[in-house]
């Protein structure tokens, strides 16, 4: 016996069955390690912009490389270490909100308010000077039409300041009638249809610094059409018999980089590698709360383990597994995690306007939001409408889910994007929970092996719809438009929320809408609803919640440089 071959031979042995040991099948178990640690304290809810979403963003990048994905053609080179970096797309995100230098309110009779003490400027305003005329106070400044309710009586003017309290007529309440007209955002709308130049709100605290509207933040979601600010009760007072009043604002929104996580598996078909199959899912969170949290007080840790370091945890467990199959598909594998999901799709709506894979030649985005809560084996899947192929593929191999299957290619989530691109989408999901946007969406909670069993499907399906040489047939799916929006018409629109230039972004409108049949297109920016200045999807939001259905309205867009006046014939909701 020759020790020395058989150690040899050994070896040779070990080696494929070490390959073999890489199971071709979804580990629940390296699910629930990724999902996690993504979930940790350790990354501080994953907020975008924050370095807990860098140190996500890190660690995805290492375990792409780790994997032997490559990075993209064209991934921005910046930040972290400079391999891994790679793997980063850095898309521009306001990640806080600075006092400028030039802050000024100021009455006529001599009184200087000071900035921080007496009154703050938000976040949201835009930075502009203003000589007013007058000061007007009109209530809790709520417009809400379909209340009958209306704090702007009479007419107002541009030179005028609005002075309105916080909170509506119902209080604190929740459920109140004013949910959504009493938002800042829609208050802000109202002044700004009213007429008036600024808006300020009295705040309810004795101490403005303890006000929250008095703490800079900015949305990410476009800049108010006037100056928005907060004021003390004591300064409010000082207003109450001014002639002129001149209001200053100046705020500084500092830019940080926030990024989206690419690794590529080429294919191995000399021709069909140049096409790509997308799979991704958003690891940002909220953070600590704030914006997009149902936590009943702020400050506390929202890990986000459903939400979505499930559907991350999924990219990773895909990733790995076809990186490891051999032959590998035919096609291009294009692996993402998404940033600035919450604030608003912000990372991929970046993706599909800088992408790294040509759009034409993406026949496919598979996306998972949400998939670590299955309950009875229940599974929805949104976009089936989106290829002519879909539905078949989905019933043949279903993997004994309950499926609900949902035509849309429209929907809260990263696969938006790259519909509103025309590509195939299909959206992973296991519905919401009431751990939903709370700091109490922890790992214990994940449901790992049917996550597994979901990964299985997912997997079957990426492997189906590259084993056949033709590409998928898009299709333009049947809308199902949201319910419950708190509108009593529908006009059909796909608005872009990630857009924050002044306007409405449409990405597209839907087939025989009334915006369709308006003429509305997609890339229309839209400027003006009715007497309604849009400057922003709260703008437009508000105009929405004016209309009446069967009326006609007219509608500003601008199209390219053009500005189009369309007439629309609102329809109501069912
Ligand atoms: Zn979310």
């Amino acid at each position: 016996m020759n020790l020395k071959r058989f150690t040899i031979f050994a070896v040779l042995l070990l080696l494929p069955s070490a390959i073999a040991a890489q199971s071709l099948e979804p580990s629940a178990a390296k699910i629930q390690q990724n999902v996690t640690y993504l979930a940790s304290d350790a990354l501080d809810g994953r907020r975008t912009g924050t370095a807990g979403a860098n140190e996500a963003a890190k660690y995805l990048a290492k375990e792409f490389e780790r994997l032997g994905l490559r990075p993209a053609p064209a991934t921005d080179s910046r930040k972290i270490n400079v391999m891994l970096a790679r793997y980063l797309q850095t898309f521009p995100y306001i990640g806080s909100v600075e006092l400028g230098k030039n802050n000024v309110l100021s009455v006529k009779s001599g009184e200087t308010l000071r900035v921080g003490e007496d009154w703050m400027p938000l976040g949201i305003s835009p930075n502009q000077k203003l000589d007013l005329t007058g000061v007007v106070f009109p209530g809790y400044g709520i417009t809400a039409n379909e209340l009958n309710y209306n704090d702007y009586k009479g007419t107002y003017t541009k030179n005028q300041v609005a002075v309105i309290q916080k909170g509506t007529p119902d209080g604190d309440n929740p459920h109140g009638r004013f949910t959504t007209a009493g938002q800042l955002r829609f208050k802000v709308a109202a002044a700004q249809s009213a007429g008036v130049g600024a808006l300020l709100i009295i705040s309810s605290e004795d101490d403005l610094k303890n006000d929250a509207l008095a703490k800079l933040h900015y949305d990410n979601a476009g800049l108010a059409g006037i100056p928005v600010a907060v004021i003390s009760k004591q300064a409010a007072e000082k207003l109450a018999n001014a002639k002129e009043v001149t209001l200053r604002t100046d705020v500084v929104r500092v830019d940080v980089p926030a990024h989206n996580v690419v690794g590529v598996i080429e294919g191995s078909d000399p021709v069909l590698k140049n096409e790509s199959i997308v799979i991704g899912a958003h690891y940002d969170h909220l953070g600590r709360g704030g914006e997009g949290s149902l936590a009943p007080r702020p400050g506390e840790i929202h890990h986000g383990a459903d939400d979505n370091a499930s559907g991350t945890a999924g990219v990773l467990e895909l990733a790995r597994i076809f990186s490891t199959q051999r032959p590998k598909l035919k096609r291009t594998l294009v692996f993402i995690a998404f940033s600035g999901e919450e604030e608003g799709l912000l990372g991929s709506n970046y993706y599909v306007n800088h992408p790294l894979m040509p759009l034409d030649k993406t026949v496919a985005m598979i996306n998972m939001d949400m998939i670590g809560r299955m309950k009875d084996r229940k599974l929805i899947i949104g976009g089936v409408g989106t290829a002519k192929e879909w539905r078949q593929l989905l019933t043949a191999s279903n993997g004994g889910f309950e499926l609900t299957m949902n035509e849309d290619g429209y929907g809260p989530s990263d696969h938006s994007s790259f519909y509103s691109k025309q590509i195939p989408v299909l959206f992973f999901w296991t519905g919401t929970h009431n751990d939903y946007h709370k700091p109490s969406d922890t790992s214990e909670k994940i449901n790992y092996d049917d996550e597994a069993r979901i990964l299985s499907l997912v997997a079957r399906i990426i492997r189906d719809v590259d084993s056949a040489d033709p590409r998928l047939t898009y299709t333009t799916a049947k809308s199902e438009p949201p319910r419950g929006g708190g509108f009593r018409v529908y006009l059909g629109t796909i608005p872009n929320y990630a857009d924050t230039n002044e306007g409405l972004l449409l990405d597209g409108v839907r087939d025989d809408s009334p915006a369709a049949k308006a003429g509305l297109k997609a890339g229309d920016r839209v400027v003006k609803i009715g007497t309604r200045d849009v400057k922003n999807v709260y703008d437009y939001t508000a105009a929405l919640g004016e209309m009446k259905a069967g009326q006609e309205y007219v509608i500003e867009v601008m199209r390219g440089s053009e500005k189009l006046t369309l007439k629309i014939v609102p329809q109501a909701r069912n």
